[in-house]
Formats: structure tokens, sequence, C-alpha cells
């Protein structure tokens, strides 16, 4: 049991190692160049959630395997679930830390209040993934790129058809070593102007890390992809004329005078932490951020009269990117050269040498394991 405290000690957890992990020339080819998502490591955490049994009971750090579900399983239904994803990195005195990974639990609980599911206390979260890390630190590789993904998600597992907040969850940690996120690596990025599909509605569940609204950006991800880009951009659902977000990434755009716009946190964007690393930082260079709707006639007009000099995708996954060409019904556009800029390479840097520690970290951002 745990007391409201959060303190997570009060929860011990059962660890078995794996009794035959992945031999080490393999887990070195598979993390030589990991196909996003594709490869993971030898042990998962799972912590049982009971509403009928004191709430959060059993933690386990057990060998990554297959999960058994009935049938029945709420989330499999109606889609109770979130998740969260961060990156361990391999510092130069050859120690493994984490970025902003209380970000991450605050966020999770965010979501989860949204969807109606419990919270889970901000250290066992932390904990569960230091214990992760820790038994797999040896997937945890230095060098260019590279780092180890951390996918924490939770799903309402009670086997049940009624539509009400399920009472039974499981809180999973999994992780995989990851490279470069998009396959052209650090090339800008080509962006597709979704006009049929939205992402999120005002009051919908847009703030929240959910499954949901990844799969309801499948179709319009796919028609970007048919169209020869690379990710899609969202405008809002209401008058279709804001820009939101890319499915899975924040936006930037940078102008010629110095001044920078994000569009504003209002419900239907995903807070990304990323982003907010960005406003500090960028604020720090020097630019004068605001977050302020910024419209797709206006994204198109200022890339045109070159008023507008940068567009700066950002996520854990792809770290930042730049938007080279924007591809759109009404009109492509290019960014700029169409390739990388400055301010991006520059927060690029900046950002990754903080997370990996070739840079000092003066935000208390980084948190060794
Ligand atoms: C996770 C996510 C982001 C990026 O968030 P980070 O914390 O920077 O990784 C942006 N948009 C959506 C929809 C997301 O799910």
């Amino acid at each position: 049991m745990l007391d409201t405290s959060g303190r997570a000690d009060i929860l011990s957890f059962t660890t078995v190692s794996h009794p035959a992990p992945v031999p080490a020339d393999v887990r070195s080819q598979a993390i030589a160049s990991p196909r996003f998502g594709t490869v993971f490591t030898d042990h998962m955490v799972i912590i049982d959630y009971d509403a009928d049994r004191g709430g959060w009971h059993r933690a386990q750090l057990t060998p990554r395997a297959p999960l058994q579900l009935d049938p029945a399983t709420s989330v499999l239904h109606y889609a109770q679930e979130i998740f969260e994803g961060l990156k361990a990195y391999r510092h130069p005195d050859g120690s493994i830390a984490l970025f902003r990974p209380a970000a991450n639990a605050a966020r999770f609980n965010d979501s989860a209040r949204r969807m109606a599911m419990p919270e889970l206390p901000e250290a066992l979260f932390l904990d569960a993934l230091r214990r992760l890390v820790e038994i797999d630190r040896e997937w945890v590789q230095g060098g260019d790129g590279a780092s180890l993904y951390l996918r924490p998600f939770m799903f309402a597992s009670e086997a049940f058809l009624g539509v009400r907040p399920a009472r039974q969850f499981k809180f999973v940690v999994i992780a995989s070593p990851a490279g470069a996120y998009f396959k052209s690596g650090q090339a800008a990025v080509k962006i597709w102007v979704s006009r049929d599909y939205v992402r999120a509605a005002p009051g919908g569940t847009g703030a929240a890390k959910t499954g949901g609204n990844y799969a309801a950006s499948l179709v319009p991800q796919a028609e970007g992809i048919a169209e020869g880009c690379d990710q899609v951009v969202f405008l809002d659902a209401a008058q279709r004329r804001w820009i939101e977000e890319l499915g899975g990434m924040n936006l930037f755009f940078v102008f010629a005078d110095g001044s920078v716009v994000t569009p504003p946190l209002t419900g239907t964007i995903l807070a990304g932490i990323t982003r907010d690393s960005l406003l500090t930082l960028l604020r720090e260079e020097g630019l004068s951020v605001r977050e302020e709707p910024y419209s797709i006639n206006q994204w198109r007009a200022d890339a045109m009269s070159g008023h507008l000099t940068e567009t700066l995708a950002c996520g854990t996954a792809a770290v930042v990117s730049s938007v080279g060409t924007v591809l759109d019904t009404e009109g492509a556009f290019t960014i700029g050269s169409g390739s990388t800029g400055q301010v991006a390479h520059t927060m690029r840097e900046v950002l990754t040498g903080i997370q990996t520690g070739r840079r000092p970290d003066p935000y208390g951002w980084v948190m060794k394991l």
C-alpha cells in the first residue's frame, strides 16, 4: 500500500531478472541502428491498481513478456489509456540521466484525470523508471542521437463491458533504444496540412496524452504520407484557421525581427516538455517568444514574404527539426531555404547538449540516476 504523501518506498517491488537476456553482440547490433520502437530491452515494470484493494498494490520488475488480457478488457473497447515518452541518456562520465522526468510524471497525472483514471504518485512513477533503466543499463548507449526511449503507460485492465471508468488498471513501463527519429535524420521535414480532419476539439482530449488522439490522426497522417510528406499539421477544429500542432510535435515560428510565436495551450494542444524547454532556451538566446494564435494564411504569407525565417517542430522523439516545405491544397510554400535553419540547429545543439551532459544544466532539468 501507498500512503497519500506519495512515498514510493512503501510499495516494494518484486524483481525477477531475465533468465536469458539478449546477448551482448545482438544487443550492440540492435542499438547501432534501431528503427524507432521496434527493439526492446529485456525487462519491464508492471504495477497493478484495484479500487477495491486500496489502489496501487503489486509492483513488479520482470522479464519483458506478452500481457494476457481477457477479451472483455475495458481498454480494448473504450480506449481508457494514457502514455508518456521520455529518454535516458548516457553522459560522458558513464552515468545515466533522465531529462525532466518529474514533468512527465505530472503530465501523466494530468492525462489520468482527464481520462477518469487513477493518479500515480510521482515518486512511484520515478521509482519505476529508475529501476527499469538500472536493470537494463547496458541498453543505454552514448553517441550521436542515441538514447533509451522510455514508454510508461496505463490502461483499464478490468474485464467489463459497461461504459464507466474501470476499477482496475495496469501501469507498465517498457524501453526501446532510439536513434534519429525521422528517416531523413536531421534534414528538414515536409508537412501536409490536414484540411479534412482535425486532431482535437475544444472540450475534447487534445491536451491528454492518450492513444485515441493518435488513432484519430492516422488517416490524415496516411494522407500526408501519400502526398510525399513526413508529418501532418492540424488546424483548430472550430474555425479551421489556427495552427495547432503536428500529430506528435509542437511548433515554433521564427521571424526575421528576432521574435518567435508558438500556439498557446488552450486545451486542444499537448503541452510538450520540449516545447516548455524551448520557451526557456529561446528566451535565453535573446529571442522574444510569445504564446499566441498563428493562422495558416499568415504562415503562408510570412513564408512567402520572407518575414518568417524558420519553423521548428519539437518533441522528445525527434528533439528539434526544421519544417522545410508545407504542402496544402490551397498552395504549397517553402520556409527559408527549405533546409535546417540556424535557430533549429542551435536549439537542437543546446537541448541535446544539456540532455547528454555535454553542456551544463543551469535549469536543474537533468536527473542523474
Ligand atoms: C508527446 C506529444 C508532444 C511532444 O511532447 P514532448 O513532451 O515534448 O515529447 C507533442 N504533441 C503531442 C500530440 C504529443 O503526444
